[in-house]
């Protein structure tokens, strides 16, 4: 039987809602309206297009736009001190600092600067720390979207086998936590992981996100299991995941497609991180 296909752009709709409504109450409520600061140093093309997407997204939930540009040439002190004046601005809840930037900056001593509550993207080391140890705080932006994904399909995860290909800041090391913190039996494979294949076909729950396109075919999953594909690779044939999506989808039980499945759940979890900050930065 064909595997049920996880509809990620109808569970973004439904968060990206759910964010306009608690916008709404936030208002309300406080007199202040959440806002996100987009920091963009130069003219990259994809960068540029990533950023504008998010913006435009902040915009339909009514959160404010504190968008800044910087020029390619700006130095490490010019962004640092851009970024302070961000962390101690009141109508800023979040800091956005897009990734890569140009090779003169220190991109991760740049993010390290973030204030820890503002940190809507989740990757400082303050907020990494939070993560490991289970406390409050923002978690990064598409791994907390696949774990929406998995709550709003009921996929049970307690005691479950989890296989996560792909051992990233950004997507493998901090789904772990997340998954754990849900009490799957997690397992994380990588470049040198020994019959990938034979690893992958353990799990219950399948995450892959690797970027290396179609690597993981039927023979790496077990039948029933829920297959969540985070890869997003340029092809000859268009946009394709990490997983062979048509091989798959005949012994998965659940299976996101690419595209449609985790992508669109990233912006609307830097929204909803978006209104957490805010929420985070009201006096006790
Ligand atoms: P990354 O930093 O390049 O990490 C890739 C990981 O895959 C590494 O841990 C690497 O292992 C592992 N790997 C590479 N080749 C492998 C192989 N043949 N077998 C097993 N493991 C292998 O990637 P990332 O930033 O996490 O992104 C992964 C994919 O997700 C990309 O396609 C990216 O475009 C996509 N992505 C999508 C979203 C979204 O919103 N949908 C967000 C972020 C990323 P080593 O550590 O041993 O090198």
């Amino acid at each position: 039987m064909s595997a049920t296909i996880i509809d990620g752009r109808a569970v973004a709709q439904e968060v990206r809602a759910q964010v306009a409504r608690d916008v709404v109450a936030f208002v309300e409520e406080t007199g202040l309206t959440p806002g996100l600061a987009t920091v963009l140093v130069g003219d990259d093309p994809a960068s540029a297009i990533y950023v504008a997407s998010k913006r435009k997204a902040c915009e339909e939930v009514g959160i404010a736009d504190h968008h800044r540009h910087l020029p390619a040439d700006v130095s490490q002190d010019e962004v640092v001190a851009l970024l302070q004046e961000l962390n101690v601005d009141p109508t800023v809840s979040g800091i956005l600092l897009q990734l890569p930037v140009p090779a003169q900056l220190d991109g991760a001593a740049l993010t390290g600067m973030i204030a820890p509550d503002k940190d809507v993207d989740g990757l400082t080391p303050i907020s990494v720390g939070r993560l490991v140890r289970g406390t409050p705080g923002l978690r990064p932006c598409t791994p907390s979207g696949v774990m929406e994904l998995l709550r709003r399909y009921e996929v049970a995860l307690e005691g479950a086998e989890a296989v996560i290909v792909g051992r990233s800041d950004l997507v493998g090391k901090p789904l772990v936590h997340l998954l754990l913190a849900a009490n799957a039996t997690v397992t994380i494979c990588h470049s040198r992981t020994r019959d990938l294949p034979a690893v992958c076909a353990r799990a219950d729950v399948l995450v892959a996100a690797v970027g290396v396109p179609r690597l993981l075919g039927a023979d790496a999953v077990k039948p029933g299991a829920t297959v969540i594909d985070v890869g997003v690779n340029r092809t000859d044939d268009g946009l394709v995941g990490d997983v062979d999506f048509e091989a798959v989808r005949e012994i998965a039980g659940l299976i996101t497609p690419v595209p449609g499945g985790v992508g669109p759940m990233t912006i609307a979890m830097l929204l909803r991180n978006t209104v957490s900050a805010a929420k985070l930065q009201l006096p006790v």
